[in-house]
């Protein structure tokens, strides 16, 4: 099995669906409450253990009740959480209201994640025997330069995802290999909206990029390389949360067994494109069973 390590964060999602989102000083009365393990570290280690990895991830809990259960939902989706510490105090939250529109407004509260300042005991250990480190930008920035550090000091393939946008310093580009960015990303890194221009921009910064497109696929593209359009298969999607982190955590995994680029796409993209027929993000991943009966047209 393909090695992966994730540095990442780990919140619960606290999502109130209600018809109309409240405005400013309204109270409105919702019909559903769910508390959802999240976070963007965790979701691409499930996705990438799922996908037939093995996956450890190195973050931060919280001591509250939703530490337990953010834990308890990493070990029983098979991710290694000993590098998971567990930080006195509350544990990251996002706040969620979601309308009938499924137009969603978020407050995310970092709780622990904001804990992990520095790479602990054990943490460059791990990522030195991974094949590839996935980073996100939702711990805070010197930890994750400092873990692109360690995995390009011991030749581990990083892959960044920019997610939630925001300007990215010089040493973390220059340790990074790999950057997927979904469009409305690209677009802010580089002022560019056409995505084709701002992955040209991008490649001027890492050595290779994927743009993805959602349902209009991804462009993955290498210095010196023309851009190659990467199809998404034609589906129903009743929900795309998460399919981003999907995607990385499948494309982590194809490469990290060997296959070249274009493969590794074509299966990132179908693993992304189950994962948006079903609702949810985490509930959604497919395992490695339905990814592959789905590339080979047949089902699991
Ligand atoms: P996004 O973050 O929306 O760009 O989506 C990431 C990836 O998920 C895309 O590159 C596609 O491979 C896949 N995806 C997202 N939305 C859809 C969709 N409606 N149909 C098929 N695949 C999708």
């Amino acid at each position: 099995m393909t090695r992966i390590a994730v540095l990442g964060s780990t919140n619960m999602d606290l999502v109130a669906y209600v018809k109309t989102a409240p405005r400013r000083g309204e109270t409105v009365t919702g019909h559903e409450f769910r508390t959802i393990p999240g976070g963007k570290g965790a979701n691409q280690a499930v996705a990438a253990a799922r996908a037939g990895a093995d996956v450890a991830l190195i973050g931060a809990v919280g001591t509250d009740e939703f530490g337990a259960r953010l834990r308890a939902a990493l070990d029983g989706s098979g991710v290694d959480t000993d590098l998971v510490r567990t930080t006195e105090g509350p544990s990251g939250t996002a706040h969620i209201v979601v309308d009938a529109h499924g137009g969603n407004a978020i407050v995310v509260i970092p709780g622990a994640n904001a804990s992990v300042t520095h790479l602990g005991p054990g943490d460059e250990a791990l990522i030195s025997g991974a094949e590839s480190l996935l980073l996100q930008l939702e711990l805070p920035m010197d930890t994750v330069v400092e873990g692109a550090k360690a995995a390009r000091r011991h030749g581990v393939r990083t892959v960044l995802t920019p997610s939630p946008v925001q300007p990215l310093p010089p040493e973390l580009l220059a340790a990074t290999d790999l950057l997927v960015a979904n469009e409305h990303e690209a677009a802010a890194l580089t002022g560019i909206d056409d995505p084709k221009a701002a992955a040209r921009a991008l490649l001027e910064l890492v050595p290779e990029v994927v743009v993805t497109l959602g349902a209009r696929g991804s462009l993955y593209t290498a210095r010196g390389q023309d851009p190659v359009a990467v199809a998404a298969p034609e589906v129903t999607a009743v929900d795309t949360t998460g399919a981003g982190d999907t995607f990385v955590g499948a494309l982590a995994v194809a490469l990290g067994e060997g296959r070249a680029m274009p493969e590794a796409l074509a299966w990132a993209s179908d693993a992304a494109a189950l994962s948006v027929q079903r609702p949810g993000a985490v509930a959604a991943m497919p395992y490695r069973k339905e990814i592959d009966a789905a590339a080979e047209g047949t089902t699991p």
